[in-house]
């Protein structure tokens, strides 16, 4: 079924990887735990077409989540990691080596820059970053020994949108790697393989999985050439994924399309409210016209995610303190992509290089659940009482 292109990417998405008749009609696929697999004869161990080897390669249960990510995707082949940041990881070990030069979004998730400026740099790769507005320009900042070019879009607390296909267009005249970390909109939204990107990386944890309930990571190769180069790199690592997580996971990817579009509906509501308060002086949303990557954003995206990024006016900290404790339903937490509402402060100013943050305020990531909107507004209002 998978093999028929001309079904949406949804269904694709859904009937991919299984077929229930092979294992007595039971519609999902099994959960499979081992670390040994058992040879039938010598033969079988020295053959190198012996697909199943041993748990840490891959198993029965890690193939068909990969032929549903690789669906979503649009890709060759996929690959999993324990984390999120583990498939960031291995995607640069995988392409970079000592003497490179490696161009990185300075809206990148913040602990992919510490890998860079703590582990790249040690391993004597030169690390820059770049204005996500950059597009063709990055062009200036090509070197002779540029090996990758590393996208997030949109960016994480900002959203700024790159412009992929003016970057893309760059690195292929260069021949550089480029890679987008697709968290965002997690191959629902968009797919960079089909814009010429080399490799998508996906934090599984977020929407895919869904449920707050485990930590995994992917990435997506467009080739063959490039998924072999990847998948050895993998394997010297030691990378891989635990087998509940991929079953929980491959769970989460069968409602993938109707979780998505819903959060992203449920939070343009709460967005357009807080867009209106008094005590915001920035919401950063991008389906709202106010947002600097809009245009980029409707031109790319099919649709936008649970996350908001409220700027607050210049509050003493103790307001600060009284508004986020005040709330009873949106509680303190890192992640998203889950069913619940959460809000994580973000200190900008650390994470940011290439381009300043000048705003002054006090900045807050929501991500919105699933619980009524209603409520969620009504919450944020009688927290922002406090707000003087
Ligand atoms: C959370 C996140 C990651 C890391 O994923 P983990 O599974 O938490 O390691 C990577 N990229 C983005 C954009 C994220 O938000």
């Amino acid at each position: 079924m998978s093999k028929n292109k001309n079904l949406s990417k949804e269904t694709r998405t859904i009937h991919s990887g299984y077929d229930p008749s092979e294992y007595y009609g039971i519609v999902n696929a099994p959960v499979v735990r081992t670390s040994t697999i058992i040879y039938k004869d010598l033969a079988a161990y020295e053959s190198p077409d012996t697909k199943f080897r041993y748990g840490r390669y891959t198993t029965p249960l890690v193939e068909n989540f990969c032929s549903g990510l690789t669906e979503l995707e649009n890709g060759y082949a996929s690959l999993v990691a324990s984390s999120g940041l583990s498939a960031i990881t291995t995607a640069l070990m995988a392409f970079l080596k000592t003497g490179d030069h490696v161009l990185l979004v300075d809206s990148l998730y913040p602990p992919a820059r510490f890998f860079a400026n703590r582990v790249l740099t040690k391993m004597g790769i030169e690390v820059e970053y770049y204005d996500p507005k950059i597009g063709a320009g990055i062009e200036k900042l090509v070197k002779d020994n540029t090996a990758v070019i590393y996208m997030e879009s949109p960016g994480s607390a900002t959203y700024d949108v790159q412009d992929v296909p003016a970057i893309v267009k760059v690195a292929k005249k260069y021949d550089i790697i480029t890679m987008l970390d697709n968290s965002w909109a997690s191959g629902v939204f968009y797919n960079p393989l089909d814009h010429g990107v080399n490799l998508s990386i996906l934090s599984v944890t977020k929407y895919i999985n869904g449920h707050s309930d485990a930590m995994l990571g992917a990435v997506v190769a467009d080739s063959e050439k490039i998924f072999k180069q990847l998948q050895k790199c993998a394997r010297d690592l030691g990378v891989c994924a635990g087998s509940e997580e991929v079953s929980l996971s491959l769970r989460g990817l069968k409602t993938i399309h109707i979780r998505m579009k819903e959060a992203g509906e449920r939070a343009l509501v709460v967005a357009k409210w807080l867009e209106k308060s008094k005590h915001i002086s920035r919401v950063y949303h991008p389906a709202l016209p106010s947002h600097p990557s809009h245009k980029l954003w409707k031109r790319d995206f099919s649709g936008c995610n649970g996350l908001i990024t409220i700027v607050l006016k210049p509050y003493e900290r103790e307001a600060v303190r009284q508004f986020i404790e005040g709330m009873e339903i949106f509680a303190i937490g890192s992640s998203w992509g889950g069913y619940e509402s959460l809000m994580q402060p973000q200190y900008m100013e650390q994470y940011r290089s290439a381009v300043k943050w000048e705003e002054k305020g006090f900045v807050l990531r929501l991500q919105i659940g699933f619980e009524d909107p209603k409520d969620l507004i009504a919450d944020l209002e009688q927290a922002m009482g406090c707000l003087k």
